[in-house]
């Protein structure tokens, strides 16, 4: 080791104290900067470690995970995941898992009790409804699915774009009669799709592809524990300070070849993030992408997005009986499908008098608004007879929005070659994209996605 004179010391020591090296603290320098720490970010950034690269990862929350939530009753430490609950039996899953040394099992699927009841998604009523065997009309649809077998890598489209693709769901569904027995299914597993029958046949086959009918059949892949954070937890111990978490991305000094520089809020003060290359996985909704100086051809597209809006709860206090479940259906609408907004599914969970309550919408809500609605849902099961009466209100030990969740175009953007546009923007002023809005809603189909199409060219 050097030594160092005294008046070296001094010199070392105003240095440290001057505005340059203030500056130097305050900048973190990496190969890569992501945005978003959920599924795909979270992802990207522990493959990206692993492949030798340095990265920051900044998250808005104050954990990783995305839509991934779990609650941990403080009484019985049983763990409830109310957000993302299955993966598909996929390699890239669980190599993913094996890396983070989460253990899993294949479960098929129970769609809570064995006997749900049917209710009216508005007005808790009990619906006279029986739901027919989707076996045959699942075939049928996966018949249909089989001819765009490249639906399962991305967008992308046959040229020139079949009509089938475009047709808003109901319209495919008169088409195809032979799915219609199949409509519940899907819709159930679409759940956030919104106004289901309307959208564009090409987003219920992104959600409900042929990897989930195989998995119907065969099985789907969960964590052992049934705590689908433990996934995070690991990856947030992994990344340690490269995940800069509770902070958000201010404003974008520059944005090109030369490499990225981005002001960051994070709780110990604002920080300069400089990076070779910057990868995007948030929702790409205009408002959130307004901080990264975009130019016009990319607030073109980003602004064409339409969303859903999704939210997730758990409450006490219901007066619902033991292993009670319900799925809403409309009394007289089509495939008897209900009307949204409105509660999706009510279902026990492994937390005695603890129940999980979906509710979705076309468009997003506030959550103010969306709260008020499933606690007056409840009073209504208590009216109908569903639920006890019981003193109180109904209490929320979690509530949780997920909006904006569904990112969609019309069908002319679509037949107008979107999606062509909105791939081209990988690597576009050194930036790439990953999530759901360039794939799919789906944890496991963005990891393939992102492992197998845009690390790799952001690696180039
Ligand atoms: C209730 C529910 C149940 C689901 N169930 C399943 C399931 O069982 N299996 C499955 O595979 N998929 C499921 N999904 C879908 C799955 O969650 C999504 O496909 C996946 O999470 C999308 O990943 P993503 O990386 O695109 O986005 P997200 O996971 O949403 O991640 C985006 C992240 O970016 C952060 N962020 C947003 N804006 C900013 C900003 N400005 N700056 C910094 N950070 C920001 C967010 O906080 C979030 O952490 C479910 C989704 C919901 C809502």
């Amino acid at each position: 080791m050097f030594s160092q004179s005294p008046n070296a010391l001094l010199v070392l020591g105003l240095l440290s104290h001057s505005p340059f090296a203030q500056c130097k603290q305050n900048t973190i320098i990496r190969d890569v900067a992501i945005i978003g720490g959920g599924a795909s970010g979270t992802f990207s950034a522990v493959r990206l470690l692993d492949q030798g690269k340095s990265v920051v990862l900044i998250e808005k929350e104050s954990i990783l995970g995305g839509h991934t939530n779990t609650y941990l009753d403080p009484l019985t430490k049983q763990t409830v995941d109310y957000g993302v609950e299955v993966f598909h039996n996929q390699q890239v899953v669980k190599d993913f898992f094996a890396h983070l040394n989460v253990s899993w099992i294949i479960t098929k699927p129970s769609f809570g009790a064995s006997a749900p009841k049917y209710l009216d998604g508005n007005t808790a009523e009990q619906v006279n409804y029986t739901s027919p065997d989707p076996t045959a009309a699942l075939i049928e649809y996966a018949t249909q699915l089989s001819k765009y077998r490249q639906l399962e890598l991305g967008f992308f489209l046959p040229d020139p774009i079949p009509d089938d693709l475009l047709l808003p769901f109901g319209e495919f569904l008169s088409k195809y009669p032979d799915i219609g027995n199949a409509t519940f299914t899907i819709f159930r597993f679409g759940q956030g799709l919104g106004d289901f029958l309307e959208q564009p046949t090409l987003y219920v086959f992104k959600n409900f592809g042929l990897d989930v009918v195989q998995d119907i059949a065969s099985g789907f892949l969960v964590t052992t524990n049934q705590n689908n954070y433990e996934i995070y937890d690991q990856a947030t111990r992994i990344l340690g300070p490269d995940a800069l978490l509770s902070s958000c991305v201010v404003s974008t000094h520059h944005r090109d070849n030369s490499g990225v520089q981005l002001d960051v809020e994070t709780p110990t003060g604002r920080r300069i993030v400089r990076a070779k290359k910057l990868l995007v996985a948030i929702p790409q909704k205009l408002e959130n992408m307004s901080p990264f100086a975009l130019d016009d051809r990319e607030s073109g597209l980003f602004g064409e997005f339409m969303n859903t809006g999704y939210y997730t709860s758990l409450l006490n206090n219901t007066g619902l009986p033991a292993n009670f479940s319900s799925w809403s259906v409309g009394a007289n609408t089509s495939y008897h499908l209900p009307k949204l907004p409105g509660v999706y599914t009510v279902t026990s969970t492994a937390i005695e008098g603890i129940f999980d309550f979906k509710y979705g919408s076309p468009h997003a809500l506030p959550d103010d608004y969306v709260r008020g609605e499933i606690a007056s849902y409840v009073k209504k099961m208590q009216a109908n007879g569903i639920a006890e009466k019981v003193p109180g209100e109904p209490e929320f030990v979690r509530f949780s929005s997920h909006t904006p969740f569904e990112l969609t175009v019309s069908q002319e953007q679509i037949a107008n070659g979107f999606y062509e546009e909105l791939y081209a923007l990988q690597g576009y002023r050194n930036t790439w994209y990953t999530g759901a809005a360039f794939h799919t809603q789906d944890s496991s189909m963005l990891w393939n996605f992102t492992d197998s199409t845009v690390l790799p060219a952001l690696l180039k």
